[in-house]
């Protein structure tokens, strides 16, 4: 069953009823390159890890099954979580020659991550495997997802996956890529480097999906990193813990790109009085009047250690 030709995605849902559902972000891939290489890209950064541990993948939202096949030719187990209950029975259907894919209804944004990862890939994690996270992510959810599986481990431990590697729209992915100064540069961009670094791996135009999106493409890669200490080595120093630091770095970032217009001093006059901001900027060798947007992650971690 070839799961990617536009022809059987429709035979498949017609079979059961079913058409693409905007309300679930239902945009299915129906060129088989695109699956064939988010899973090798996925992959590759679990093979770092060497071929000999087994290697686990969750994928959010299979679909029809298109990228999940594909996983589950290069991964030893796969758990895909699919919240669209039609879908169940079909996936029985185009996945039922794979024994090494484990369909779970549910709402990814509703899983406790570490204690379902603990009970689906504990077996591979005890045998010194890794476990990955790869997705086409339906782009109504793109930034709560990828934060509810950063989030859900404290800053101060890298985030035990090795790599998230997902494909989401393409400004989004411009916006994760870049960096203090961009003009992309935003909260969601600063929080997820304190747990990852982000890499653009290839763009995908519109015409490679059933319906077709209304907007560009892209994967990438979210790498996590060894957490807090790695943006921010001075932590090990400090009076206050990593987690303290970053819980407070998050307080700053958000109220720096609240009102990413003002300067970062009136910005987060609201929780801090300005007297306390000009010194730590000063303490920090940073301009008074600098702007949240121009802040790195690392700046944000030092600003917090010394506001705390
Ligand atoms: N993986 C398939 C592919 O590449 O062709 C489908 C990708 S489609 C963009 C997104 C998928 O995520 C759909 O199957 C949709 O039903 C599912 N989905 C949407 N919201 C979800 C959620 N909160 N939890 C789990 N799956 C979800």
């Amino acid at each position: 069953m070839d799961l990617c030709s536009r022809g059987e995605v429709k035979r498949l849902l017609d079979k059961y009823g079913l058409a693409p559902k905007k309300a679930f972000g239902q945009n299915f891939l129906v060129n088989p390159g695109i699956p064939q290489m988010i899973a090798e890209n996925s992959y590759s950064f679990a093979a770092l890890k060497g071929r000999n541990v087994p290697h686990g993948v969750l994928e959010i939202g299979p679909g029809v099954g298109a990228l999940t096949c594909r996983l589950a030719e290069l991964y030893d187990k796969v758990v895909a979580v699919e919240i669209d209950r039609g879908l169940i029975p079909l996936l029985g259907e185009s996945l039922a020659e794979y024994d090494n894919i484990e369909i779970v209804e549910g709402d990814v944004m509703e899983v406790d991550v570490p204690s379902f990862i603990g009970e689906k890939f504990g077996d591979i994690l005890a045998a010194g495997g890794t476990v990955s996270v790869c997705a086409n992510l339906p782009y109504y959810i793109t930034s709560p997802v990828i934060m509810r599986l950063l989030e859900a481990y404290p800053l101060s431990e890298k985030v035990p996956f090795e790599a998230i590697t997902v494909m989401i729209q393409l400004e989004v992915a411009d916006r994760f890529a870049s960096e203090a100064g961009d003009s992309d540069y935003g909260a969601v961009t600063a929080s997820i480097a304190l747990r990852a670094d982000v890499r653009k791996l290839f763009n995908v135009s519109a015409g490679n999906f059933h319906p077709a999106p209304k907007v560009s493409s892209a994967v990438i890669g979210i790498v996590p990193h060894g957490g807090l200490t790695t943006v921010y080595p001075e932590v090990k120093d400090s009076d206050h813990t990593a987690e303290e630091i970053g819980s407070e770095a998050l307080k700053l970032i958000s109220l720096a790109f609240g009102q990413r217009r003002k300067t970062f001093v009136n910005a987060a006059s609201s929780a801090y009085s300005k007297e306390a901001l000009t010194t730590a900027l000063d303490k920090a060798g940073l301009r008074a009047d600098v702007r949240g947007e121009k802040l790195s992650p690392r700046d944000f971690c030092r600003l917090a250690d010394l506001l705390l």
